[in-house]
């Protein structure tokens, strides 16, 4: 099957009690056993849940991984593939990495003798310099966020195979519409399901998805033993959400090139960062491993101050000043003092990610309506 048909059929099967064409909301903690020992595969809701198990069948499908699970967030996806690790194991990190994920390796993990090194990966040659024997992971996101670098995935993975370790790509800026990991030798591909997945802003869960049986049994084990699961009301909103996925993905696409080019012309605006353009330092890679450029833009005005940034974000209409991205609606977002303010402003700077730096999560409405907002608030 094509996306499309696979976002509303993978995974879904008309409900045997009654036909319910919907998969029905099993809020349920357990399940009737006939006998000790005896029962229809589920036994405990933490273990199993059937409104949970068609919708990672579905997510699976769609990242074409033979396995597929869902947690009760993006972190703690990532959190199950750390806790894979023992300590004195090393993990080699993209430098320009999601702030949570950066807080989550460098200041919990990091406590428990897991070593992390955090490198820009836009040149995959330069991991050799962090990789040893003991590196087992390597964790990277692409395009990133928020400076839209784009690393090749399958020239990571090869290097990193070479040295014994496995490769992770935290796909959420992507989203499964427009990019597909495993298939470019990946082991492991997480999303923040909360973003273009459920696309709706009204869900926080995660997603891990492997073709490798021992690293996905190694996810059931703890994805059982910590208990991180997300509950069977948000299973189905998700599952709704996905129906549309490849239709927002469309829109979100078409509108953020509208965008983009538009930011690029304007005379307030010194630089734009979006992987569409000829001239992003690896277009031809992005073209090599995606389907198309996204919706995720950010962009320094020419007055690049804190100052200049607070007030054009203060004036928008339209877009709304908010953390996440992802969802129907457009929002705006400024790195530095929301979602990145966990990184250290030395290490912001070397990564190009200025004060003033504004990231936008272009939604579906019309671009038209879009456009005249950026118009007043950056003019
Ligand atoms: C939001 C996000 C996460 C964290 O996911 P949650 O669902 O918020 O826990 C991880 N990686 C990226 C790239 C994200 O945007």
């Amino acid at each position: 099957m094509k996306f499309g048909t696979k976002a509303l059929h993978s995974g879904i099967e008309p409900d045997p009690s009654t036909g319910a064409i919907m998969t029905p909301i099993f809020q349920t903690s357990t399940y009737v056993q006939e006998r000790p020992g005896v029962n229809k595969g589920f036994e405990y809701a933490r273990t199993k849940n059937p409104t949970r198990s068609a919708l990672e069948k579905n997510i699976a499908s769609l990242e074409n991984a033979k396995f597929g699970r869902c947690f009760a967030s993006g972190m703690s996806a990532t959190e199950t593939v750390i806790k894979t690790l023992r300590p004195g194991d090393e993990v080699v990190c993209t430098s320009d990495l999601y702030g949570g994920s950066f807080r989550l390796f460098s200041k919990l993990f990091s406590e428990f003798g897991i070593k992390f090194s955090f490198i820009n990966m836009s040149d995959p040659t330069k991991i050799l310099d962090c990789i040893s024997n003991k590196t087992k992971l390597v964790w990277l996101e692409t395009p990133t966020n928020p400076m839209m670098s784009i690393i090749d995935i399958s020239a990571i993975c090869k290097i990193a195979h070479n040295h014994g370790a496995k490769v992770a790509v935290d796909n959420t800026f992507a989203s499964p519409y427009l990019q597909n990991p495993l298939d470019q030798g990946a082991d492991i591909v997480m999303h923040s399901v909360t973003k273009y997945i459920a696309g709706h802003s009204d869900v926080i869960m995660g997603f891990l998805g492997t073709n490798d049986i021992d690293l996905d049994d190694k996810f059931g084990f703890i994805q059982n033993s910590s208990g991180a699961v997300p509950g069977p009301q948000d299973c189905f909103l998700t599952l709704r959400g996905i129906k549309t996925l490849h239709l927002r993905m469309q829109r979100h696409c078409e509108n953020g090139e509208v965008i983009a080019k538009y930011l690029k012309k304007h005379r307030k605006v010194d630089k734009v960062f979006w992987p569409g353009f000829k001239d992003h330092p690896n277009h031809e890679i992005a073209k090599k491993q995606m389907r198309g450029f996204g919706g995720m833009i950010s962009f320094i005005q020419k007055e690049d101050t804190v100052e200049k940034a607070k007030n054009t974000l203060s004036k928008f209409k339209l877009f709304s000043l908010a953390e996440s991205l992802g969802g129907v609606e457009s929002l705006v977002g400024h790195p530095a003092s929301m979602t990145h303010a966990s990184i250290p402003r030395e290490k912001r700077l070397a990564e190009g990610l200025t004060d003033s730096l504004i990231r936008l999560s272009v939604g579906i409405e019309d671009v038209e309506d879009l456009i005249s907002d950026l118009d007043q608030a950056i003019n």
